[in-house]
């Protein structure tokens, strides 16, 4: 069964990690670019990187970004310099940022750079951007527009959200290979990522809903929410933020239109409207195998809803 999972860096990251135990290369992972932004003149892309590091058993599970066990070598060297530090990259992050920056001004394309970095750290499934060219996340905020990552890492998600918008959607569109996965999908998986900041981008970009809907497979949502709360970020607040309640419920109207079936956790408060089918699980997954019994069940659901 080919399986297109939709991404952030964390949720949806994790649950593509437990698909990719299941199915291997059958896994195609459309990662978020709403995130990438440019630190010390490279090209960074967190939520592609994430992806990369979690199905390549490289990411540090632990602060749940970065590369386990890496240096923060180079970062030192360049705030000595003086350069800015809010951003901080350990070193073999800061190498795979260098790469792609060098293949793209070489002229190459960002969703090859990512392909290549996914095969030489040893991931099995496909990993694409959702589009080559730039969107960025700007989060609204009392003292005007902030670039996602300064909202996240400057300002450290305090400050109130007005509103988030994302920049050069007009422009986007889904990449040939983005279209060619989801032409072939038999099931579709809204991964539990932010729905506002990691999965809105993706399916902001024009035409990328489309292409969702006409898969041949049905489209599933997991929620990022257990038991009603965010397991970690700053999820809950962009729900506030677009006016939709933290739950199972919050989640599907923001993918009205879209959804065959809706993976919530058993202790969500708040259930999806009865007419999209539902199955209700303990979604929060621990370890490798929590994260591969999640994928289990949600290829089960999507089974049954072909
Ligand atoms: P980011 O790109 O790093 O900000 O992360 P994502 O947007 O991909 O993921 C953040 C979301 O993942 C949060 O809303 C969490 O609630 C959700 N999440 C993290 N771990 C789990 C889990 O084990 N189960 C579920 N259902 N959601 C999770």
């Amino acid at each position: 069964m080919r399986v297109v999972v939709l991404a952030g860096g964390t949720g949806g990251a994790k649950l593509a990690a437990g698909f990719q135990d299941v199915i291997g290369a059958d896994l195609t992972v459309i990662a978020n670019t709403g995130d990438d932004t440019e630190v010390h003149g490279l090209r960074v892309c967190p939520d592609p990187d994430l992806v990369t590091y979690w199905l390549a058993g490289r990411i540090d599970e632990e602060r749940g970004w970065g590369i386990r066990g890496d240096g923060f070598v180079v970062h030192e060297q360049l705030e000595e310099l003086g350069a800015p530090g809010w951003f901080r990259l350990s070193d073999r992050d800061l190498a795979t940022c260098l790469y792609r920056t060098h293949f793209l001004a070489e002229g190459g394309t960002l969703t090859a750079a990512q392909a290549q970095i996914a095969r030489a750290l040893g991931a099995s499934a496909t990993v694409l951007p959702a589009c080559e060219e730039p969107i960025r996340t700007k989060i609204h905020t009392p003292a005007g527009e902030r670039g996602l990552q300064e909202f996240l890492i400057v300002d450290g998600a305090a400050a109130p959200i007005e509103g988030v918008t994302v920049d050069g959607l007009p422009e986007a569109r889904p990449t040939p290979e983005v279209r060619a996965a989801l032409a072939e999908a038999d099931a579709v998986v809204i991964g539990p990522s932010n729905p506002v900041i990691s999965i809105g981008p993706i399916l902001a970009i024009p035409g990328m809903r489309e292409a969702i809907a006409d898969a041949p497979g049905p489209v599933v949502a997991v929620s990022p929410f257990v038991a009603g709360r965010a397991v970690k970020g700053p999820t809950e607040a962009f729900m506030a933020a677009v006016g939709r309640p933290v739950s199972a419920a919050g989640v599907a109207s923001l993918y009205t239109g879209l959804l065959d079936g809706m993976v919530v956790d058993s202790g969500d408060p708040d259930p999806p409207p009865a007419d999209l089918r539902t199955l209700s699980c303990p979604t929060l997954m621990e370890g490798a195998a929590g994260r591969r019994a999640l994928a289990e069940r949600v290829l089960e659901f999507a089974q049954e809803l072909r």
